[in-house]
Protein backbone atom coordinates (compact mmCIF):
# COMPACT_ATOMS: atom_id res chain seq x y z
CA UNK A 1 0.00 0.00 0.00
CA UNK A 2 1.17 3.56 -0.52
CA UNK A 3 2.93 4.93 2.06
CA UNK A 4 0.23 8.11 2.01
CA UNK A 5 -2.30 6.21 3.60
CA UNK A 6 -2.17 6.24 7.62
CA UNK A 7 -2.05 3.06 8.93
CA UNK A 8 -2.69 3.12 12.71
CA UNK A 9 -0.06 1.68 15.10
CA UNK A 10 -3.00 -0.76 16.30
CA UNK A 11 -4.82 -2.08 13.45
CA UNK A 12 -6.10 -5.17 13.20
CA UNK A 13 -3.67 -7.19 11.41
CA UNK A 14 -2.03 -9.19 13.89
CA UNK A 15 -5.20 -9.58 16.34
CA UNK A 16 -6.09 -13.48 17.09
CA UNK A 17 -9.36 -14.48 14.75
CA UNK A 18 -12.06 -16.34 16.16
CA UNK A 19 -12.56 -19.57 13.90
CA UNK A 20 -16.08 -20.75 13.81
CA UNK A 21 -17.88 -23.76 12.39
CA UNK A 22 -21.12 -24.97 12.74
CA UNK A 23 -24.55 -24.25 11.41
CA UNK A 24 -25.07 -21.55 8.61
CA UNK A 25 -28.00 -19.04 7.77
CA UNK A 26 -27.42 -17.59 4.27
CA UNK A 27 -28.38 -17.10 0.94
CA UNK A 28 -26.95 -19.67 -1.94
CA UNK A 29 -24.70 -18.50 -4.50
CA UNK A 30 -27.64 -19.10 -7.24
CA UNK A 31 -28.24 -14.89 -5.84
CA UNK A 32 -25.40 -13.71 -7.91
CA UNK A 33 -27.36 -14.50 -11.21
CA UNK A 34 -29.33 -11.49 -10.55
CA UNK A 35 -26.81 -8.99 -10.68
CA UNK A 36 -24.33 -10.86 -12.92
CA UNK A 37 -26.66 -11.07 -16.08
CA UNK A 38 -27.81 -7.34 -15.70
CA UNK A 39 -23.90 -7.03 -16.20
CA UNK A 40 -22.96 -9.54 -18.93
CA UNK A 41 -25.34 -8.15 -21.17
CA UNK A 42 -24.94 -11.62 -23.71
CA UNK A 43 -24.89 -14.23 -21.15
CA UNK A 44 -27.30 -16.67 -20.12
CA UNK A 45 -27.24 -18.22 -17.00
CA UNK A 46 -28.89 -21.70 -16.68
CA UNK A 47 -29.39 -23.42 -13.45
CA UNK A 48 -29.88 -26.88 -13.49
CA UNK A 49 -31.56 -27.57 -9.92
CA UNK A 50 -35.31 -28.14 -8.99
CA UNK A 51 -38.32 -26.13 -8.54
CA UNK A 52 -37.08 -24.31 -5.26
CA UNK A 53 -33.76 -22.89 -7.07
CA UNK A 54 -36.52 -21.61 -9.96
CA UNK A 55 -38.45 -19.96 -7.22
CA UNK A 56 -35.42 -17.99 -5.72
CA UNK A 57 -34.29 -16.78 -8.70
CA UNK A 58 -37.41 -15.77 -10.09
CA UNK A 59 -38.89 -13.98 -6.51
CA UNK A 60 -35.46 -12.56 -6.29
CA UNK A 61 -35.01 -10.99 -9.43
CA UNK A 62 -38.66 -9.96 -9.75
CA UNK A 63 -39.08 -11.06 -13.97
CA UNK A 64 -42.11 -10.70 -15.81
CA UNK A 65 -42.96 -14.43 -17.02
CA UNK A 66 -43.31 -12.76 -20.30
CA UNK A 67 -40.44 -11.03 -20.15
CA UNK A 68 -37.14 -13.07 -22.68
CA UNK A 69 -35.16 -12.79 -19.52
CA UNK A 70 -31.34 -14.29 -19.42
CA UNK A 71 -31.63 -16.86 -16.96
CA UNK A 72 -33.76 -19.50 -16.28
CA UNK A 73 -33.47 -23.06 -14.76
CA UNK A 74 -33.76 -26.39 -16.03
CA UNK A 75 -35.29 -28.16 -13.74
CA UNK A 76 -34.53 -31.73 -12.07
CA UNK A 77 -37.40 -33.91 -11.96
CA UNK A 78 -37.76 -36.29 -9.39
CA UNK A 79 -36.88 -39.34 -12.20
CA UNK A 80 -33.39 -37.30 -12.94
CA UNK A 81 -32.77 -37.36 -9.12
CA UNK A 82 -33.66 -40.99 -8.62
CA UNK A 83 -31.18 -41.93 -11.73
CA UNK A 84 -34.15 -42.92 -13.54
CA UNK A 85 -33.46 -40.89 -16.73
CA UNK A 86 -30.25 -39.47 -18.35
CA UNK A 87 -30.40 -35.87 -16.94
CA UNK A 88 -26.82 -35.31 -19.13
CA UNK A 89 -28.52 -35.91 -22.25
CA UNK A 90 -32.14 -34.25 -21.67
CA UNK A 91 -29.60 -31.14 -20.23
CA UNK A 92 -27.92 -30.81 -23.64
CA UNK A 93 -30.78 -31.10 -25.74
CA UNK A 94 -32.41 -28.41 -24.00
CA UNK A 95 -29.07 -26.41 -24.50
CA UNK A 96 -29.66 -26.60 -28.01
CA UNK A 97 -33.05 -25.66 -28.28
CA UNK A 98 -32.10 -22.60 -25.94
CA UNK A 99 -29.50 -21.54 -28.28
CA UNK A 100 -31.71 -22.26 -31.32
CA UNK A 101 -33.97 -19.71 -30.06
CA UNK A 102 -31.69 -17.16 -28.42
CA UNK A 103 -28.77 -16.18 -31.63
CA UNK A 104 -28.16 -13.14 -28.71
CA UNK A 105 -26.58 -15.11 -26.12
CA UNK A 106 -23.09 -15.70 -26.39
CA UNK A 107 -21.67 -16.61 -23.19
CA UNK A 108 -23.70 -19.76 -21.33
CA UNK A 109 -22.96 -20.57 -17.76
CA UNK A 110 -24.07 -23.98 -16.64
CA UNK A 111 -24.99 -23.04 -12.74
CA UNK A 112 -25.12 -25.94 -10.38
CA UNK A 113 -27.35 -26.48 -7.60
CA UNK A 114 -27.78 -28.57 -4.44
CA UNK A 115 -29.84 -30.95 -6.27
CA UNK A 116 -27.32 -30.96 -9.75
CA UNK A 117 -24.33 -31.29 -6.75
CA UNK A 118 -26.33 -34.07 -5.24
CA UNK A 119 -26.61 -36.54 -8.02
CA UNK A 120 -23.40 -35.73 -9.45
CA UNK A 121 -24.63 -34.13 -12.44
CA UNK A 122 -21.19 -33.59 -14.55
CA UNK A 123 -21.63 -30.39 -15.61
CA UNK A 124 -18.06 -30.16 -16.85
CA UNK A 125 -18.13 -32.80 -19.08
CA UNK A 126 -21.17 -31.23 -20.47
CA UNK A 127 -20.00 -27.82 -20.07
CA UNK A 128 -16.99 -28.96 -22.35
CA UNK A 129 -19.09 -30.70 -24.74
CA UNK A 130 -21.64 -27.87 -25.10
CA UNK A 131 -18.83 -25.60 -26.12
CA UNK A 132 -17.17 -28.18 -28.40
CA UNK A 133 -20.63 -28.31 -30.17
CA UNK A 134 -21.39 -24.09 -30.23
CA UNK A 135 -18.24 -22.85 -30.99
CA UNK A 136 -17.01 -19.88 -31.57
CA UNK A 137 -20.51 -18.40 -31.52
CA UNK A 138 -21.28 -19.24 -27.98
CA UNK A 139 -18.87 -20.63 -25.29
CA UNK A 140 -20.65 -22.56 -22.28
CA UNK A 141 -18.91 -22.69 -19.24
CA UNK A 142 -20.11 -24.20 -15.66
CA UNK A 143 -19.89 -23.36 -11.75
CA UNK A 144 -21.88 -24.12 -8.88
CA UNK A 145 -24.48 -21.75 -7.41
CA UNK A 146 -25.33 -24.39 -4.61
CA UNK A 147 -25.92 -23.78 -1.12
CA UNK A 148 -23.55 -25.91 -0.03
CA UNK A 149 -21.17 -23.26 -0.53
CA UNK A 150 -20.99 -20.98 2.58
CA UNK A 151 -22.62 -17.55 0.71
CA UNK A 152 -24.18 -16.06 -1.23
CA UNK A 153 -21.23 -14.02 -2.95
CA UNK A 154 -19.19 -16.93 -3.57
CA UNK A 155 -21.74 -17.20 -6.63
CA UNK A 156 -20.40 -14.36 -8.58
CA UNK A 157 -16.28 -16.05 -7.61
CA UNK A 158 -17.10 -19.28 -9.11
CA UNK A 159 -18.32 -17.66 -12.35
CA UNK A 160 -15.58 -15.70 -12.97
CA UNK A 161 -13.28 -18.06 -11.69
CA UNK A 162 -14.68 -20.14 -14.29
CA UNK A 163 -14.28 -17.79 -16.91
CA UNK A 164 -10.05 -16.93 -16.28
CA UNK A 165 -9.09 -19.95 -17.40
CA UNK A 166 -10.10 -19.60 -21.08
CA UNK A 167 -9.28 -15.79 -20.77
CA UNK A 168 -6.92 -15.31 -23.86
CA UNK A 169 -3.52 -15.03 -23.48
CA UNK A 170 -2.08 -11.47 -23.72
CA UNK A 171 1.08 -9.61 -23.17
CA UNK A 172 -0.19 -6.33 -22.69
CA UNK A 173 0.60 -3.99 -19.91
CA UNK A 174 -2.59 -3.59 -18.50
CA UNK A 175 -4.96 -3.31 -16.06
CA UNK A 176 -7.64 -5.36 -14.59
CA UNK A 177 -10.21 -4.54 -12.25
CA UNK A 178 -12.45 -7.47 -11.43
CA UNK A 179 -15.66 -7.84 -9.40
CA UNK A 180 -19.08 -6.64 -11.10
CA UNK A 181 -19.99 -3.30 -10.84
CA UNK A 182 -22.80 -1.27 -11.51
CA UNK A 183 -22.24 0.40 -15.12
CA UNK A 184 -22.23 3.93 -13.68
CA UNK A 185 -20.39 3.22 -10.55
CA UNK A 186 -17.48 1.54 -13.56
CA UNK A 187 -17.99 4.49 -15.60
CA UNK A 188 -16.98 6.45 -12.33
CA UNK A 189 -13.73 4.13 -11.27
CA UNK A 190 -12.25 4.17 -15.14
CA UNK A 191 -12.67 7.92 -15.41
CA UNK A 192 -10.60 8.24 -11.84
CA UNK A 193 -8.06 5.89 -13.18
CA UNK A 194 -7.51 7.75 -16.36
CA UNK A 195 -7.52 11.36 -14.75
CA UNK A 196 -4.96 9.60 -12.74
CA UNK A 197 -2.99 8.64 -15.83
CA UNK A 198 -3.71 4.82 -15.80
CA UNK A 199 -5.48 4.40 -19.52
CA UNK A 200 -5.29 0.73 -19.88
CA UNK A 201 -7.78 -0.56 -18.04
CA UNK A 202 -10.10 -3.57 -18.60
CA UNK A 203 -12.86 -5.03 -16.22
CA UNK A 204 -13.60 -8.64 -15.42
CA UNK A 205 -16.76 -9.37 -16.15
CA UNK A 206 -16.96 -7.60 -19.22
CA UNK A 207 -20.30 -6.01 -20.48
CA UNK A 208 -20.12 -8.56 -23.53
CA UNK A 209 -18.23 -11.56 -24.77
CA UNK A 210 -16.56 -9.80 -27.54
CA UNK A 211 -14.67 -7.38 -25.07
CA UNK A 212 -13.44 -9.97 -22.85
CA UNK A 213 -10.04 -9.00 -21.72
CA UNK A 214 -6.94 -10.95 -22.26
CA UNK A 215 -4.83 -11.90 -19.16
CA UNK A 216 -0.94 -12.93 -18.99
CA UNK A 217 2.44 -11.96 -16.77
CA UNK A 218 1.74 -8.20 -17.59
CA UNK A 219 -1.65 -8.00 -16.15
CA UNK A 220 -2.03 -6.40 -12.98
CA UNK A 221 -4.91 -6.90 -11.42
CA UNK A 222 -7.23 -4.55 -8.66
CA UNK A 223 -10.29 -6.12 -6.94
CA UNK A 224 -13.47 -4.01 -6.28
CA UNK A 225 -15.01 -7.18 -4.20
CA UNK A 226 -13.40 -8.44 -1.40
CA UNK A 227 -15.56 -11.95 -1.54
CA UNK A 228 -13.23 -12.82 -5.00
CA UNK A 229 -10.71 -15.23 -3.62
CA UNK A 230 -11.12 -18.27 -6.04
CA UNK A 231 -10.95 -15.95 -8.59
CA UNK A 232 -8.01 -14.12 -7.26
CA UNK A 233 -5.65 -17.47 -7.00
CA UNK A 234 -7.13 -18.53 -11.00
CA UNK A 235 -5.55 -15.08 -12.04
CA UNK A 236 -2.42 -15.48 -10.56
CA UNK A 237 -2.15 -18.99 -11.80
CA UNK A 238 -2.43 -16.82 -15.08
CA UNK A 239 0.60 -14.42 -14.12
CA UNK A 240 -1.42 -11.68 -13.38
CA UNK A 241 -0.24 -10.28 -10.61
CA UNK A 242 -2.33 -8.65 -7.79
CA UNK A 243 -2.51 -4.85 -6.35
CA UNK A 244 -3.44 -5.77 -2.92
CA UNK A 245 -5.59 -2.47 -1.41
CA UNK A 246 -8.27 -0.86 0.84
CA UNK A 247 -11.46 -1.78 -0.80
CA UNK A 248 -13.12 1.58 -2.31
CA UNK A 249 -15.51 1.99 0.19
CA UNK A 250 -16.27 6.02 1.69
CA UNK A 251 -13.67 8.48 0.80
CA UNK A 252 -11.00 7.28 2.31
CA UNK A 253 -11.01 3.82 1.28
CA UNK A 254 -11.43 4.89 -2.42
CA UNK A 255 -8.22 7.59 -2.17
CA UNK A 256 -6.44 4.39 -0.39
CA UNK A 257 -7.62 2.22 -3.70
CA UNK A 258 -6.57 4.54 -5.99
CA UNK A 259 -3.22 5.62 -4.31
CA UNK A 260 -2.15 1.66 -4.28
CA UNK A 261 -2.94 1.11 -8.22
CA UNK A 262 -1.30 4.50 -9.22
CA UNK A 263 1.93 3.64 -6.52
CA UNK A 264 2.24 0.35 -9.01
CA UNK A 265 2.51 2.18 -11.75
CA UNK A 266 5.02 4.86 -10.14
CA UNK A 267 2.19 7.52 -10.03
CA UNK A 268 2.36 9.62 -6.91
CA UNK A 269 -0.04 10.13 -4.43
CA UNK A 270 0.24 13.77 -4.53
CA UNK A 271 -1.25 13.29 -8.32
CA UNK A 272 -3.84 10.94 -6.58
CA UNK A 273 -4.54 13.62 -4.00
CA UNK A 274 -5.21 16.52 -6.60
CA UNK A 275 -7.27 14.49 -9.12
CA UNK A 276 -9.73 13.41 -6.28
CA UNK A 277 -10.08 16.89 -4.35
CA UNK A 278 -13.29 17.76 -6.04
CA UNK A 279 -14.99 14.32 -5.52
CA UNK A 280 -13.54 13.48 -2.22
CA UNK A 281 -14.70 16.53 -0.45
CA UNK A 282 -18.37 15.70 -1.93
CA UNK A 283 -17.91 12.42 -0.37
CA UNK A 284 -16.63 13.39 3.47
CA UNK A 285 -19.33 16.38 3.21
CA UNK A 286 -22.07 13.56 2.10
CA UNK A 287 -20.53 10.65 4.42
CA UNK A 288 -20.32 13.69 7.38
CA UNK A 289 -24.52 14.25 7.11
CA UNK A 290 -25.18 10.72 7.28
CA UNK A 291 -22.17 10.24 10.10
CA UNK A 292 -24.29 12.49 12.71
CA UNK A 293 -26.36 9.78 13.57
CA UNK A 294 -23.54 7.01 13.34
CA UNK A 295 -20.93 8.66 15.38
CA UNK A 296 -20.41 6.65 18.65
CA UNK A 297 -22.73 4.24 17.47
CA UNK A 298 -21.77 0.16 18.25
CA UNK A 299 -21.99 -2.48 15.07
CA UNK A 300 -21.86 -6.01 15.43
CA UNK A 301 -21.37 -7.86 11.60
CA UNK A 302 -22.35 -11.01 11.58
CA UNK A 303 -20.92 -13.61 8.31
CA UNK A 304 -22.70 -12.91 5.50
CA UNK A 305 -21.92 -10.86 2.39
CA UNK A 306 -17.52 -11.06 2.74
CA UNK A 307 -17.58 -6.81 2.50
CA UNK A 308 -17.66 -7.18 6.83
CA UNK A 309 -13.71 -6.16 6.97
CA UNK A 310 -13.71 -3.03 4.76
CA UNK A 311 -17.18 -2.22 5.85
CA UNK A 312 -16.19 -2.09 9.22
CA UNK A 313 -12.95 -0.26 8.02
CA UNK A 314 -15.41 2.45 6.99
CA UNK A 315 -17.96 2.60 9.49
CA UNK A 316 -15.39 2.85 12.35
CA UNK A 317 -12.56 4.99 10.72
CA UNK A 318 -15.26 7.41 8.14
CA UNK A 319 -18.27 7.40 10.55
CA UNK A 320 -17.72 7.00 14.14
CA UNK A 321 -19.09 3.66 15.02
CA UNK A 322 -17.07 1.35 17.22
CA UNK A 323 -17.05 -2.36 15.82
CA UNK A 324 -17.87 -4.89 18.80
CA UNK A 325 -17.50 -7.80 16.52
CA UNK A 326 -16.46 -8.12 12.67
CA UNK A 327 -17.67 -11.82 11.38
CA UNK A 328 -16.64 -12.79 7.68
CA UNK A 329 -17.50 -16.00 6.16
CA UNK A 330 -13.51 -16.13 5.37
CA UNK A 331 -10.57 -13.98 5.81
CA UNK A 332 -8.48 -14.00 3.07
CA UNK A 333 -5.80 -12.41 3.89
CA UNK A 334 -3.95 -11.53 0.90
CA UNK A 335 -7.45 -9.41 -0.34
CA UNK A 336 -8.10 -8.46 3.42
CA UNK A 337 -4.84 -7.57 4.73
CA UNK A 338 -4.98 -3.43 3.58
CA UNK A 339 -8.32 -3.26 5.25
CA UNK A 340 -7.38 -4.94 8.53
CA UNK A 341 -4.24 -3.32 8.84
CA UNK A 342 -6.80 -0.13 8.69
CA UNK A 343 -9.53 -1.08 11.24
CA UNK A 344 -9.24 0.35 14.74
CA UNK A 345 -8.35 -2.72 17.39
CA UNK A 346 -10.59 -3.53 19.80
CA UNK A 347 -13.70 -6.05 17.81
CA UNK A 348 -13.55 -9.71 17.96
CA UNK A 349 -12.74 -10.99 14.22
CA UNK A 350 -14.18 -13.69 13.72
CA UNK A 351 -14.06 -16.61 10.70
CA UNK A 352 -16.79 -19.11 9.56
CA UNK A 353 -20.08 -19.51 10.90
CA UNK A 354 -21.67 -20.41 13.87
CA UNK A 355 -25.04 -18.81 13.99
CA UNK A 356 -26.59 -19.85 17.20
CA UNK A 357 -22.85 -19.11 18.81
CA UNK A 358 -22.88 -15.84 17.11
CA UNK A 359 -26.31 -14.50 17.98
CA UNK A 360 -25.63 -15.64 21.71
CA UNK A 361 -23.11 -13.02 21.39
CA UNK A 362 -25.12 -10.36 19.53
CA UNK A 363 -27.98 -10.58 22.31
CA UNK A 364 -25.01 -10.49 25.15
CA UNK A 365 -23.71 -7.17 23.36
CA UNK A 366 -27.00 -5.48 21.89
CA UNK A 367 -25.15 -3.65 19.81
CA UNK A 368 -26.57 -0.35 18.32
CA UNK A 369 -26.86 -1.91 14.71
CA UNK A 370 -26.50 -5.45 13.39
CA UNK A 371 -25.59 -5.88 10.38
CA UNK A 372 -26.86 -9.54 9.14
CA UNK A 373 -28.35 -11.97 6.71
CA UNK A 374 -32.27 -11.01 6.11
CA UNK A 375 -33.34 -14.60 7.37
CA UNK A 376 -31.44 -13.30 11.18
CA UNK A 377 -33.38 -9.70 10.81
CA UNK A 378 -36.51 -10.23 11.83
CA UNK A 379 -36.10 -12.42 14.94
CA UNK A 380 -33.55 -9.83 15.78
CA UNK A 381 -36.18 -6.79 15.25
CA UNK A 382 -38.41 -8.65 17.44
CA UNK A 383 -36.44 -8.94 20.55
CA UNK A 384 -35.64 -5.27 20.38
CA UNK A 385 -32.47 -4.84 17.99
CA UNK A 386 -31.12 -2.81 14.73
CA UNK A 387 -30.24 -4.12 11.92
CA UNK A 388 -29.19 -3.93 8.47
CA UNK A 389 -29.54 -6.63 6.06
CA UNK A 390 -26.35 -7.26 4.34
CA UNK A 391 -27.49 -8.56 1.03
CA UNK A 392 -28.45 -4.69 0.07
CA UNK A 393 -24.99 -3.72 0.32
CA UNK A 394 -23.84 -5.79 -2.89
CA UNK A 395 -27.27 -4.62 -4.34
CA UNK A 396 -27.02 -1.16 -4.16
CA UNK A 397 -24.12 0.76 -5.91
CA UNK A 398 -21.73 1.43 -3.00
CA UNK A 399 -18.30 1.68 -4.28
CA UNK A 400 -16.36 5.19 -4.80
CA UNK A 401 -16.63 8.73 -3.98
CA UNK A 402 -20.23 9.25 -5.55
CA UNK A 403 -22.01 6.41 -3.50
CA UNK A 404 -20.15 7.18 -0.13
CA UNK A 405 -22.99 9.30 0.92
CA UNK A 406 -25.52 6.59 0.28
CA UNK A 407 -23.07 3.87 1.44
CA UNK A 408 -23.42 5.57 4.82
CA UNK A 409 -26.82 5.87 4.31
CA UNK A 410 -27.40 2.35 4.52
CA UNK A 411 -26.35 2.18 7.94
CA UNK A 412 -27.81 5.58 9.39
CA UNK A 413 -31.45 4.90 7.86
CA UNK A 414 -32.43 1.71 10.41
CA UNK A 415 -30.89 3.82 13.22
CA UNK A 416 -33.40 7.15 12.23
CA UNK A 417 -36.22 4.72 11.69
CA UNK A 418 -35.75 2.62 15.58
CA UNK A 419 -35.35 6.46 17.02
CA UNK A 420 -38.41 7.38 15.44
CA UNK A 421 -40.51 4.26 16.63
CA UNK A 422 -38.99 4.65 20.48
CA UNK A 423 -40.11 8.44 19.92
CA UNK A 424 -43.78 7.10 19.08
CA UNK A 425 -43.56 4.50 21.60
CA UNK A 426 -42.47 6.53 24.08
CA UNK A 427 -44.88 9.35 22.92
S1 LIG B 1 -29.13 -24.12 -4.99
FE1 LIG B 1 -29.71 -25.20 -3.10
S2 LIG B 1 -29.97 -23.57 -1.58
FE2 LIG B 1 -30.01 -22.58 -3.60
S3 LIG B 1 -32.23 -22.49 -4.14
FE3 LIG B 1 -31.38 -24.38 -5.05
S4 LIG B 1 -31.80 -25.97 -3.52
FE4 LIG B 1 -32.00 -23.99 -2.46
Amino acid sequence: MNDATPIPAAGCGSAPVLKERGQHSVFCGLTGIIWLHRKMQDAFFLVVGSRTCAHLLQSAAGVMIFAEPRFGTAILEETDLAGLADAQEELEREVDRLLARRPDIRQLFLVGSCPSEVIKLDLHRAAEKLSARHAPHVRVLNYSGSGIETTFTQGEDACLAAMVPVLPETATDELLVVGALPDVVEDQALELLREIGIARVRCLPAHRAAETPGVGPNTRFVLAQPFLGDTHGALERRGARHIPAPFPFGAEGTTAWLKAVAATYGIAAEKVDQVTAAPRARAEKAIAAQAAELVGKTVFFLPDSQLEVPLARFLTRECGMRAVEVGSPYLHRAILDPDLALLPAGPTLSEGQDVERQLDRVRAARPDLTVCGLGLANPLEAEGLTTKWAIELVFTPVHFYEQAGDLAGLFSRPLRRRAILNGEAAG
